[in-house]
């Protein structure tokens, strides 16, 4: 089934005409923030997209938060500053506790708190997250964090933090994905008592970070979810995930398409529009075939995800094929634009490099490849 989201993303669209390529420009070159984009996509209620009716939201399936993602994308901008709450706020919707829900989700959906940073990442443990090392001891009506975490993207504009930890030691447990809980922390009340949040200089403007725990105390009941059972309340949030940066892709690709077929039909050179040479028309319209086709995988993880059944292999292979379509329109595009696809007032550049992280991020690439041989293929585990 695929939804139409037409209006949803004429709306989208709209909302984002003024942030132009200036804007998103004018911040990467401060290393700045969005604020005010995600103000007006907070204000609009698209943030709370896929939060319940009953928690303040619009109980809108995954498929819509997609599109507002890729529209986002389409326009030239970029959703990273805020996508995480709609996957992140899903561990609280489908493994909260009433009380957590009650206390955290009208006010995420409200846009009066901000659930944007997810720690999972850390400096020896990327790929392989069953080897994190930041561990969770309860001691009393607390749990005491101590370690580290990096890539924390938003940590410095996000009032609350998914943070997955260790809570039984390595050697304790039977499996290695077992022994990890997620904790919702408050980094308001945690700044300067234990957390400490050291910005990454990066290619792109990701405001990513790392993040320290000194003997930070965390309520017992900031748990979510049983104890040691955290992995599992993540990962249907990361396939969420997974399918919204998919969507991401598709809006990216769709830019790039955009931009380089108006500009090869503009440009001549040699007294002929440039878009009439095969070298510069065949990869863009390989690259939108690749995108159309990457297209239907996306909706239909969407539609698995929404179904409730394991999208796993869905949500990553339309992570996979989404991201490589979107690179390859980003290549095509790259080689129309010439001399002036490295002239930063045209944003190509600037989107070239952004899309290329979703080769490497959330999951990379190999790890998906992998995952596919050995869950979908049944070949043998290669790592
Ligand atoms: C800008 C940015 C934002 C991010 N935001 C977040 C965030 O908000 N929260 C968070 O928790 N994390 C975040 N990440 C982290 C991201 O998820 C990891 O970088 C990613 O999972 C890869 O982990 P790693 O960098 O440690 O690579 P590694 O695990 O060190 O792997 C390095 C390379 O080796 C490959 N490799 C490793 N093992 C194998 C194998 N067995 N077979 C084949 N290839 C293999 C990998 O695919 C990769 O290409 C972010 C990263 C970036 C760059």
């Amino acid at each position: 089934m695929i939804d139409d989201w037409t209006d949803l993303t004429a709306a989208v669209t709209h909302l984002c005409a003024p942030f132009d390529n200036s804007y998103w420009n004018g911040l990467e070159a401060a290393g700045a923030y969005p604020d005010a984009f995600v103000q007006a996509l907070s204000e609009a209620g698209y943030l709370a997209a896929l939060i319940p009716e009953e928690f303040g939201g619009s109980g809108l399936p995954l498929a819509a938060g997609g599109a507002i993602l890729e529209a986002i994308h389409a326009s030239g901008g970029n959703a990273a500053a805020c996508h995480a709450q709609m996957y992140t706020m899903g561990a609280v919707v489908r493994h909260g506790s009433a009380a957590q829900k009650e206390r955290y989700l009208p006010q995420i959906a409200s846009g009066a708190l901000r659930l944007q940073a997810f720690g999972v990442t850390e400096p020896g443990t990327g790929s392989d997250t069953t080897q994190l090392r930041t561990r969770a001891e309860r001691r009393g009506d607390v749990f005491v964090v101590n370690g580290q975490k990096v890539w924390t993207s938003r940590a410095m504009h996000s009032d609350l933090m998914l943070l997955l930890a260790r809570t039984t030691p390595l050697d304790q447990v039977a499996r290695r994905s077992e022994g990890l809980s997620v904790f919702l922390v408050d980094m308001r009340d945690a700044l300067g008592k234990g957390l400490t949040i050291q910005p990454i200089e990066t290619m792109i403007n990701h405001n990513t970070c790392e993040v320290f725990f000194e003997d930070l105390e965390v309520p017992a009941d900031a748990l979510i979810g049983k104890l040691g059972q955290g992995l599992r309340c993540i990962m249907t949030g990361m396939n969420a995930e997974r399918v919204l940066i998919a969507y991401e892709c598709l809006g990216d690709a769709a830019f790039f398409l955009r931009r380089a077929v108006a500009y090869a039909g503009e440009r001549e050179v040699f007294g002929r529009p440039i878009g009439q040479n095969q070298g510069i028309q065949f990869p863009l319209a390989r690259a939108h075939a690749q995108t159309e086709a990457a297209r239907l995988m996306v909706h239909r993880a969407a539609d698995v995800f929404e179904s409730g059944a394991d999208c796993g292999a869905e949500a990553n292979m339309a992570k996979l094929l989404a991201s490589e379509a979107a690179w390859a329109a980003g290549e095509a595009a790259i080689t129309t634009f010439g001399g002036y696809a490295f002239a930063r007032d045209y944003g190509i550049e600037r989107k070239w490099r952004e899309t290329r992280l979703y080769q490497t991020a959330p999951i990379s690439t190999n790890m998906i490849l992998a995952y596919l041989g050995q869950h979908v293929l049944g070949l043998p585990r290669s790592y």
